[in-house]
């Protein structure tokens, strides 16, 4: 079996599968290290959730190791655990564990500071546990290795580019590369033959231009800060307004980086707290399927309600928007799309943004627009499945 791990700083999303790649168990920990923590566990149609008091990611896998016994699974048939890493440096594959991998992973963990470290401190964690499973690294960098240099080159001086690998790298790849799959299969097409536009729009977003199969161009850079407008994350910006900000704010480096990656986006357009995209909408006069947002007039006062829904429809137009001109600049790119592709919460669930990117978008007459499921976890699978085979 093969038990695949995606660490946030305070969660842990698990899946175990078979060799087979059907999915036995998947679940999720939430809050580790801070009050409140729980697990839910999807098993037999079931969902159980356990309040529990996880201090630390290692405390969540003793936890899950103990579930796996009582669900009556052996975890002696666990061969390997798959493991997601943001950022894999300049690997264009996924890795198998060693010390010299785990040498060269030290040096990445610089390049994404709010992910790798917790990331790789769960790789050792899972070492130093079950000394007799093996451990793989899959990158969401790794899929847009084929950048040409053109598209992953800043117009920075080349010292201190080469000198610190600053560089577009790209993300979401093991969702863009598991789309480019899913769909080669349905259309009974080799990869090879595939022009796609895949668009990620969860709480994080990205675009990718996939040509022949490989992908050439992703909206994330250097970081997942890049591109389009995401849940608090700001997406594109003249790199002169944080440096603005900070001179007037007096704020320190720590201080602009929370600003761009935690307190802007939707969150920071909006001034909400929490953000919920069918919230946005349902402020901003769309409707939502399956949703009931009457408790949100209860909850802000006319004048509030009056700003919040005017700047609900302001972030949905920029959001709209951001998605509406990577397409039509990877079009130009891609010279022939078979297709655009929607996935992740808000590209797989929500019509209304779907139809306001493709409203009047030209040249779309032989293009399949199409929604796909992502499952990052499956991808994980099946690729530390080859190491066990
Ligand atoms: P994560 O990156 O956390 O895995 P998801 O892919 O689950 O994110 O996407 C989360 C986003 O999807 C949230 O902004 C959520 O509000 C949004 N979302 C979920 N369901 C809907 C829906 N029916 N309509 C619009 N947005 C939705």
């Amino acid at each position: 079996m093969i038990l695949v791990v995606n660490c946030g700083s305070s969660s842990l999303k698990f899946a175990l599968f078979d060799n087979k790649l059907n999915e036995v168990v998947k679940g999720i920990f939430e809050r580790i290290g801070v009050s409140n923590s729980f697990s839910e566990f999807k098993i037999n149609g079931n969902d159980d959730k356990y309040e529990q008091d996880y201090k630390t990611h290692k405390d969540a896998l003793i936890f899950l190791f103990e579930k796996f016994k009582m669900y009556n699974i052996n975890v002696d048939d666990i061969e390997i655990i798959g493991h997601r890493i943001v950022h894999g440096g300049n690997n264009s594959n996924n890795l198998l564990v060693d010390d010299v991998v785990l040498k060269q992973m030290e040096l990445v963990n610089e390049l994404a500071p709010l992910h790798n470290p917790v990331q790789m401190s769960v790789v050792n964690a899972c070492i130093e546990l079950f000394p007799n499973i093996k451990n793989s690294l899959s990158f969401d960098t790794a899929f847009h290795h084929s950048l040409p240099d053109y598209a992953y080159t800043y117009g920075l001086p080349v010292e201190l580019a080469e000198k610190y690998l600053i560089r577009r790298y790209g993300f979401h790849g093991l969702s863009h590369e598991y789309i480019l799959e899913e769909y080669a299969k349905t259309a009974n097409k080799n990869e090879s033959e595939l022009n796609l536009i895949t668009c990620h729009l969860g709480s994080g977003c990205s675009v990718c231009a996939i040509k022949n199969g490989k992908s050439v161009d992703n909206s994330m850079g250097f970081t997942p800060l890049e591109g389009l407008l995401m849940g608090t994350r700001v997406g594109d910006l003249d790199a002169s307004v944080p440096l603005f900000i900070a001179r007037k704010e007096n704020l320190t480096l720590d201080q602009v980086d929370n600003l761009l990656n935690k307190k802007s986006g939707l969150v920071g357009m909006t001034g909400m707290t929490n953000i919920d995209m069918r919230e946005v909408l349902y402020l901003a006069d769309y409707p939502v399927s399956n949703f009931d947002g009457s408790y949100l007039n209860e909850k802000y006062n006319f004048d509030e309600l009056t700003l919040l829904k005017k700047r609900c429809k302001l972030a949905v137009d920029v959001f709209v928007y951001r998605v509406k001109k990577y397409i039509g600049s990877y079009y130009a790119i891609l010279g022939r799309v078979d297709a655009i592709i929607f996935t992740a919460g808000i590209g797989e669930r929500s019509e209304i943004i779907r139809s306001l990117i493709m409203k009047d978008l030209p040249f779309t007459d032989n293009v399949n627009i199409e929604v796909i499921k992502t499952n990052e976890e499956k991808m994980i699978a099946e690729e530390a499945l080859k190491f066990i085979k």
